[in-house]
C-alpha cells in the first residue's frame, strides 16, 4: 500500500474482549456473561415486537425505561444517562468528564479498556498500583488528578472495595469527575452507591445489564449523576450519535429491569456456584480471590496457570488468562452453571494428574 495513504490511518491499539468460540460442547467461561437467559417477559416482549414501528428512528427519551431503573435505585429519571452498553457510556463520560492536561487515574490492574479509552481521546493518565493483595490502594488516589475510574468490584480481581472508602476518594477530589463501574456490583453483598450521587455532585455510577440481567445481546448500560453532568454528556453523545438505544433495545431492557423474583433467583444460583467453584479449587491448591462478582480470580503456585489455560481450550473449556506480569499465573473464571463448573473441575483434575 502506499507509504503516505498507510500514514493516514488510524495505528490504535484496540481492546482485545475474550474469545466467542461457537459450537456444541463448548464450556464457555471466559467473557462473564449470565449462564442463565434473560427473564421470561424479554422473551415474551422480544415476541411481540412490531416490525413496522423499526421504520422510524427510535424513541431517544426512554421515559418508561427510566422509570423502572428508578424503580431497582434510589435516583431520578433527570438523573439517568442511558447507552449502547456501558462501554459507550463509559467512553462518552471519558470525552465529556476528562477534558485536564492532568493524568485521569485508575487502578493499574484493571479493566482494560481504561486505557485504551486514554489513548483513544488523547487523555493523559495515571496508573495506581494495587496493594499486594489486590486490594485498592486509597492513599494513590488522593494525588492532583484529571480524573478517576475504578471498578467496583474491581476487574479482573472480582474484589469489592468497601464503600468507605470509595466514598473517601469521592470526597477528597471534589475538583474531579469520579466515576464508579459497577458492571458487577449487583453479585455484591455490599450494592450500590448510586445513593450517593446525592451527595457528592462530582460522582458518576456506570452500571449495565450485560452480566447481572443476562442481555449482553442488546447492549444498554447507563450512568447516574447529577443533571448538570447528565447534561454534557446528553452535549457530548449529540455530537457524535443522537439516537443510541436502538427501539428493540429500549424494549427489551424496560422488561430486562423487572421480574425481581427472578433476577434475584439466578443472582443467588451465580452466587452459589461461585462459592462452589471456589471451595473446589482450593481442595486443588488454588488461590483465589474473594469474590464479589460473576467471576472469579485464581492462581495455583505450584502450576503454570497459562499451561492450564491453553489445556483447557483444548479440550473446549475456554477461561481467560491476561499477560501481565503481575498476573500472568493467574485465571480469570466466570461463573457458569453448576454443570459447566462440574466439567471445568473434571478438566482441571485431568490435568493436574
Ligand atoms: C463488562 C464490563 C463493562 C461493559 O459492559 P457492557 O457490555 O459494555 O455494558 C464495563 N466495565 C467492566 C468492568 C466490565 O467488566
Amino acid at each position: 500500500m502506499n507509504k503516505e495513504l498507510i500514514k493516514k490511518l488510524s495505528d490504535i491499539e484496540p481492546y482485545v474482549p475474550g474469545e466467542q468460540p461457537k459450537g456444541a460442547g463448548i464450556v464457555k467461561l471466559n467473557t462473564n456473561e449470565n449462564p442463565y437467559p434473560p427473564c421470561p417477559g424479554v422473551i415474551r416482549a422480544l415476541k411481540e415486537i412490531k416490525g413496522e414501528e423499526l421504520k422510524v428512528y427510535p424513541d431517544f427519551v426512554c421515559r418508561e425505561l427510566k422509570k423502572i431503573i428508578c424503580e431497582n435505585y434510589p435516583v431520578n429519571e433527570n438523573e439517568i444517562f442511558l447507552g449502547n452498553g456501558s462501554d459507550e457510556v463509559l467512553a462518552l463520560c471519558f470525552k465529556a468528564f476528562f477534558n485536564s492536561e492532568k493524568p485521569v487515574l485508575f487502578p493499574d490492574i484493571t479493566y482494560s479498556f481504561y486505557s485504551v479509552w486514554t489513548e483513544f481521546f488523547k487523555i493523559s493518565c495515571k496508573t495506581v498500583p494495587l496493594n499486594e493483595d489486590f486490594t485498592l490502594n486509597k492513599g494513590g488516589f488522593l494525588s492532583d488528578n484529571g480524573g478517576i475510574v475504578i471498578p467496583n468490584p474491581n476487574a479482573p480481581t472480582a474484589i469489592y472495595e468497601p464503600k468507605e472508602s470509595i466514598e473517601e476518594i469521592i470526597s477528597k477530589n471534589p475538583e474531579s469527575v469520579v466515576i464508579i463501574d459497577e458492571a458487577y456490583v449487583d453479585f455484591s453483598e455490599e450494592g450500590s452507591i448510586a445513593e450517593l450521587i446525592h451527595k457528592y455532585e462530582n460522582l458518576v455510577v456506570v452500571q449495565t445489564y450485560s452480566k447481572s440481567r443476562a442481555l449482553a445481546g442488546i447492549r444498554f448500560g447507563y450512568a447516574l449523576t447529577n443533571p448538570k453532568l447528565i447534561e454534557v454528556l446528553e452535549g457530548v453523545k449529540n455530537s457524535f450519535n443522537s439516537y443510541t438505544i436502538n427501539t428493540v433495545t429500549r424494549i427489551l431492557a424496560a422488561e430486562g429491569g423487572k421480574d425481581k423474583a427472578y433476577f434475584d433467583k439466578c443472582v443467588g444460583r451465580i452466587k452459589k456456584t461461585r462459592k462452589y467453584l471456589t471451595d473446589e479449587l482450593s481442595k486443588l491448591g488454588f488461590i483465589t480471590c474473594p469474590s464479589s462478582a460473576n467471576f472469579i480470580f485464581t492462581t495455583n503456585p505450584n502450576i503454570d496457570c497459562r499451561r492450564l489455560f491453553e489445556y483447557l481450550k483444548t479440550k473446549n473449556v475456554y477461561v481467560r488468562h491476561f499477560d501481565k506480569p503481575e498476573i500472568d499465573n493467574y485465571l480469570r473464571i466466570t461463573v457458569g452453571t453448576e454443570e459447566e463448573i462440574n466439567i471445568l473441575i473434571n478438566e482441571i483434575k485431568g490435568y493436574l494428574e
